[in-house]
């Protein structure tokens, strides 16, 4: 019997397991902007991959350990490095293109904490973008919701997972079920003022995992990146660690060299290392800045850094100076699954960074992310098509029986600065219990059948917002991209 699927989301991990089912089952792909809106779209430093001769998958997985602290689930962490060979090599061979160096081979850039120059780029700095609309342009059995918001997921009373309700291009509530429902819905960026991510990407996963008790892990660790082009105090995407890694450099409005002595590794020091001692200079009064001008070729090797800095004005060219400020970048938490991305709800799965496999503990190894995507793409996927039973869809019972609520939600704004200040960069016991206290002054639990997409995507926020706190309260310690500092 064909199976109904229905995926959530148009990144890098939503469109591999489409790809990878629309032979033997019927899928739907619903996303909230256009096809083009995701974070894969935006990866701009390259995939992770144990290929060169020199290098090994042990190498790999050490790297992802430390950066991990150690925290990872070491099953899934040797099943990424391991696999992501395989999965890399056959994407190759139909017929994906890589960048290569002079002599016709595959060429390796390094990035930071990574022993050995391991990252695969495409077309220099739009490797997100060309893996992405490789991976979508094969969809051709495939149909599409774009433009249409997930807002909650259809339970029948079996507790299985039967389908998602959403609003519509008209701002309609419309629901479609199917026998397995993937969410491949991404991270959190949207709750913080400076982030790299896309605007469709508001942490609605979570949302809904909260909602409906879908068990989540990790949730406090988020990885700040430490150079987001900033103009103006706003974020205008970001300038990829590949630019450090290509001898850039961190400096003041001086031309201080801000990471010399402060860790061994300097400039390519671990994400959370580099954020802390930046959000430190911010508070010092400094401006911060990547000097670019040991950095050879820049142009050439960064076509879309350099499209996006002229788009934005910045003189970098005169200067040798692109003003950076730290972040929000990604999640390592997220909804917990097993190594074949099954949730805690029968028939809901997530895959990509919406998951918590725990491969990147609690930090995120540079590059491994897309990596995670397409290795656990495939794992869902043959999950699915390996399991032989199709679940009785149930009546829309959760659209009927949840009666309208009153909402009562904080501007935006001021969501994001108080999550700056209470979940961001560095943490203080005393402005976790704050910002709960000052969260459940609102109400944003349930989702009423009417409202607006931004209603519900603020809704989506808060819930985020809390539960991110409950899970940095939770954890008094310092660990990985999670910092807490005195009371
Ligand atoms: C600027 C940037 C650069 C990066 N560079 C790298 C890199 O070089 N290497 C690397 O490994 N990783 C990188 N990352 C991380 C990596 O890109 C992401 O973790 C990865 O692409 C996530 O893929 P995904 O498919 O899980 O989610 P995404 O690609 O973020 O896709 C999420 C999808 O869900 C949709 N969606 C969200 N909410 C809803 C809703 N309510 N209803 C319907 N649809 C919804 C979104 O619109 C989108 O289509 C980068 C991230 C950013 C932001």
């Amino acid at each position: 019997m064909v199976k109904e699927i229905v995926v959530v989301g148009s990144g890098l991990a939503g469109s591999m397991v489409a790809h990878f089912l629309q032979e033997t089952c019927h899928v739907t792909v619903i996303c909230k902007g256009g096809k083009a809106n995701s974070n894969s779209m935006l990866a701009q430093g390259g995939i992770a991959v144990a290929l060169r001769e020199d290098d090994t998958f042990q190498s790999h997985l050490k790297n992802t350990l430390e950066a991990g602290s150690f925290y990872n689930d070491r099953k899934n962490t040797a099943l990424l490095v391991k696999t992501g060979p395989k999965v890399i090599k056959e994407l190759i061979s139909q017929g994906l293109t890589f960048d290569q160096d002079e002599t016709g081979h595959l060429a390796y850039g390094l990035e930071g904490a990574h022993d050995i120059p391991r990252i695969l780029h495409a077309k220099g700095d739009q490797t997100g973008q060309v893996v992405t609309e490789f991976s979508q342009s094969r969809l051709d059995k495939v149909d599409w919701i774009e433009h249409a918001q997930v807002i909650d997921l259809l339970v029948n009373e079996l507790g299985q997972c039967t389908g998602v309700t959403y609003l519509d291009q008209r701002n309609q509530l419309q629901q479609i079920n199917g026998d397995k429902i993937i969410l491949a819905t991404g991270g959190v960026g949207g709750l913080f003022p400076l982030s790299s991510n896309d605007l469709t990407v508001t942490g609605v996963g979570i949302a809904l995992a909260k909602r409906n008790q879908v068990e989540v892990k990790d949730l406090e660790f988020v990885q700040f990146h430490p150079t987001l082009l900033t103009k103006n105090g706003k974020c205008y995407g970001l300038v990829s660690e590949a630019v450090r890694g290509a001898g850039a450099v961190l400096v003041d409005e001086t031309g201080r060299l801000i990471m010399k002595d402060r860790h061994v590794r300097q400039d390519l020091a671990p994400r959370d290392v580099i954020s802390r001692i930046l959000s430190q200079e911010l508070e010092q009064g400094h401006d911060i800045y990547l000097d670019i001008s040991k950095v050879e070729n820049f142009e050439k090797k960064f076509p879309q850094i350099t499209a996006n800095l002229f788009k934005q004005g910045i003189p970098f060219q005169t200067t040798n100076k692109i003003p950076v400020r730290p972040g929000a970048h990604f999640i390592m938490g997220g909804i917990l699954t097993d190594s074949y991305g099954q949730t805690s709800m029968p028939n809901l799965y997530a895959v990509g960074e919406v998951a918590c496999t725990g491969v990147h503990g609690a930090n995120r190894l540079a590059s491994n992310s897309l990596l995670e995507c397409l290795v656990f793409a495939t794992r869902v996927s043959e999950h699915i098509l390996q399991a032989s039973q199709s679940v009785s869809i149930a009546k829309n019972e959760r659209l009927v029986k949840k009666q309208p609520e009153k909402f009562h939600l904080p501007n935006k704004e001021l969501l994001q600065d108080r999550a700056w200040q209470a979940i961001g960069i560095e943490r203080k016991r005393t402005d976790l219990i704050d910002f709960l206290h000052w969260l459940s002054g609102y109400h944003y639990t349930y989702i009423p059948t009417d409202l607006t997409k931004q209603e519900a995507e603020l809704a989506d926020l808060c819930c985020v917002a809390e539960e991110i706190a409950r899970a940095a309260l939770a954890r008094p310690i310092s660990i990985g991209a999670h910092f807490i500092k005195g009371e």
